[in-house]
C-alpha cells in the first residue's frame, strides 16, 4: 500500500442505484470499503443492522452528535443520517479507500473539511427513469416518492460541487468507470510525490 487511502464521496438521487453500484465496485476492488452510516430512519425489508446502516433512535443519534462522533451529519427527508468517525479515519490511515455514500449537504460538509477527497455524483439516465425506479422498488409511499424526486431536482443544482459526474446507464459499466476514477486519483502527482521521493531517494 503506497500511501493513505482515498476518501471517496458518492452522491446521487434516491433511486439512482448508488447502493447497487457501490456493491459492484467493491467486488472489483479489494483496496476499497464502504462506511456504514448511522440513521434514524426505519429499516426497510431486507436491510440488515450494521450492514446497510447502524439504525438508531433520534436520542442516540443526537448523543453521538453532541460527542462529536460524526464526520458529517444531515437531515434528509425527515430523518437523520451521519458518517461515523469510527468508520473512516483508522482505515484511511491504513491505506484503505473509504466510500461515503451520502447526500449533497453531507457531501458539501465533507468537502469543506477534506477538500482532498474525491467527489462523484451518479446521475440517472432520465427523470422518468428515476421516477420509475423509485416507484418500482415499492419501498416508499407515493408522497415520499414525490418528496425524494423534488429533493433530486434540488440536488441537480449542486452538480458543480463534484469532481466527477457519472451516468448510471448500467451498473457494471458505472462501477467500472468509478474504479477507473479511483485508479487515476491514486496516480495523481500530489498524492504520490512524497512517497515516491522517499522510495527513490
Ligand atoms: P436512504 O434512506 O434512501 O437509504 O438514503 C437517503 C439519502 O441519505 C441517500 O441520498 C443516502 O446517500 C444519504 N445518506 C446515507 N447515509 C448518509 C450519511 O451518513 N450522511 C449523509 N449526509 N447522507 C447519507
Amino acid at each position: 500500500m503506497s500511501s493513505k487511502g482515498l476518501l471517496i464521496v458518492i452522491s446521487g438521487p434516491s433511486g439512482v442505484g448508488k447502493g447497487t453500484v457501490v456493491k459492484a465496485l467493491l467486488k472489483q476492488r479489494n483496496d476499497t470499503e464502504v462506511s456504514v452510516s448511522a440513521t434514524t430512519r426505519q429499516r426497510r425489508d431486507g436491510e440488515i443492522d450494521g450492514v446497510n446502516y447502524h439504525y438508531m433512535t433520534e436520542e442516540d443519534f443526537l448523543k453521538i452528535k453532541e460527542q462529536d462522533g460524526f464526520v458529517e451529519c444531515a437531515r434528509f427527508c425527515d430523518n437523520y443520517y451521519g458518517t461515523l468517525k469510527s468508520e473512516v479515519f483508522e482505515k484511511l490511515e491504513s491505506g484503505i479507500n473509504i466510500i461515503l455514500e451520502i447526500e449533497v449537504q453531507g457531501a458539501m460538509n465533507v468537502r469543506r473539511k477534506y477538500p482532498e477527497g474525491v467527489f462523484i455524483y451518479i446521475m440517472p439516465p432520465s427523470m422518468s427513469e428515476l421516477r420509475a425506479r423509485l416507484t418500482g422498488r415499492n419501498t416508499e409511499p407515493p408522497e415520499i416518492v414525490e418528496e425524494r424526486l423534488k429533493t433530486a431536482k434540488w440536488e441537480f443544482t449542486h452538480l458543480d460541487k463534484y469532481n466527477y459526474i457519472v451516468e448510471n446507464e448500467n451498473v457494471p459499466q458505472t462501477a467500472h468507470t468509478i474504479s477507473c476514477i479511483i485508479e487515476a486519483e491514486q496516480s495523481r502527482m500530489e498524492r504520490k510525490i512524497d512517497y515516491m521521493k522517499e522510495r527513490f531517494k
